[in-house]
Order: structure tokens, then sequence, then C-alpha cells
């Protein structure tokens, strides 16, 4: 305390009138400062907002830029991490040839299956893409993965063979964390399922991994030239089981190949 102030102590009276008149001010100092919406510009996608009002009435601020180029950066980091071959990178359910009603219908199905994909992940269903070489399973398949990167879910695409090369020529131990990040993928495709030469080794490793998934309650998408029963063989009942449980969907391509018919064309 500083001399004056000992010398001459405040009135008690007006420290009580201050106080009244803080507890007045209150609502109005609050209402002084309304929200105002505030916008960054892309020079892509345009304008976006760069702070917003959350239910509290407090200004939160967006700190990373345009939301668009953000979700694109991150669809093509999580592309880049999935291994889908080059070649196939541009399939899209737009530029999939469905000029007859059974290639519509499963062109319909996929179409669905990516876009109610947060309801067929939660069940853990899986989707089974059956048919000939050259009746655009891969394309499908590829354009649902596009999809789902899109929307911002991990997507990791192998081809069965190379699944079952790595997987044999992996310790024990590293196995391990290696069939744990598979079987962490939002949606993990296995390309291409056929016969093994190795069948009861192979049937042990596709098991590893789709039991893996299963208790994680994750989908596989399979995409295989071989029908449900040579499928059954090759993967063995218990993987099957696991695969066609809770909503799962099993298309058939049941037409010829497209390189065929252009090649007679
Ligand atoms: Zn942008």
């Amino acid at each position: 305390m500083t001399d004056t102030m000992l010398k001459n102590p405040p009135d008690v009276a007006d420290l009580a009138q201050s106080a009244i008149e803080a507890v007045r001010a209150k609502p109005a100092k609050a209402a002084a400062k309304p929200f105002t919406a505030q916008y960054g510009e892309c020079e892509t996608h345009g304008q976006y907002p760069l702070n917003m009002e959350d239910e509290h009435g407090q200004e939160r601020w967006y700190p990373d830029g345009c939301p668009i180029c953000r979700k694109q950066a991150n669809a093509a980091r999580l592309l880049a991490a999935s291994n889908i071959p080059k070649r196939f990178v541009d399939c899209t359910f737009d530029n999939y040839d469905a000029s007859t009603d059974e290639q519509q219908r499963v062109l319909r199905r996929c179409e669905g299956y990516a876009r109610e994909f947060e309801k067929y992940r939660d069940a853990g269903a899986c989707l089974l893409l059956c048919g000939r070489p050259g009746t655009g399973k891969n394309h499908l398949a590829t354009a649902i993965c596009r999809r789902l990167l899109a929307d911002g879910y991990s997507v990791l695409r192998i081809k069965a063979s190379q699944y079952l090369d790595a997987y044999w020529s992996k310790g024990f131990d590293e196995r391990e964390s290696w069939l744990h990040g598979m079987a962490s993928v939002d949606l993990l495709m296995i390309d291409e399922i056929g016969r093994s030469s190795n069948a009861k080794s192979a049937q042990d490793a596709f098991f590893r991994l789709l039991d893996a998934r299963y208790e994680a309650q994750l989908p596989s998408l399979l995409t295989t030239n071989l029908n449900r029963e040579e499928l059954i063989e090759v993967l063995g009942d218990a993987t099957y089981d696991r695969l066609t449980q809770g909503g799962s969907v099993r298309l058939t391509f049941d037409w010829d190949s497209y390189r065929a018919k252009k090649a007679g064309a």
C-alpha cells in the first residue's frame, strides 16, 4: 500500500458502487464483442472459413488452411501408402463399362459398399468379387478403394501371391507385427486369390491374416477367379466363414472378359 492510500482510505460506499457497476457491466461487455466470421481464400477452391463459434459461444480458429486442399493432400498420402498399382489408379465408378443389366447391378452394389462403408466397416462386413479374368473386378475394387481414400479411410491393397511370398519369407517375430499392421487398416484388399502349390501352408497364411481382421472386426475386399467351392478349398472353411459373416456381400462377374470382347471386336 502507498502512503497516499493509507492517508485517504477508499470510501466503502464507493467500493460497493464500483462492485455493483462491475456486475452490471458484465453482460454488456460480452455483448460488445459479437462473433465475426472470417474467411481465407484458396486459389483453387475459393473462400473457406477461418473461424467458427462453438456451442458455448467461444470462437474457434482453423489454423490449417483450405479444408478441401487438406483433404486432398491427406487422400494423396493415403493413396501413396495403399500400394494400388499405377495402371489401376484411374479406375473410377464413372469410367466403368456397364452396358448390361448385370454389369449395372454389380456397379451399383460396389458403389453402395463404398458409399455406406462406415456401416460395412463397423459390422466388419467383407466384399467378395468373383469372376473370370478381365471382367472388371479389379476396376471396381480399385474404384471402391479410391472413394474410401478420398473419404480419409486407410486402405491397403496386396496381391495374394505377394502376400504369401512375404508371409513365408518372414521370421516368427517379424511376422506378428507385420500381420498386425495389415490387420489395422480400414479396408484390406486382397487381389487375385488363386490356387497355390503349397495349399495347406497357404490356407494357414490366409487364416492368420483374415482371422486377425475378423478379430478386429474390420472388413476385407477379395477378388478371385475361383468359384465358391474352389475358394473354400483354397482358403479353408474357417476363413471362408469369417469372410461371409455379418452382412458381407458376394458379387459374381458372370460375363465374358472385356479384354477378349475388345480383341474380338
Ligand atoms: Zn483449396
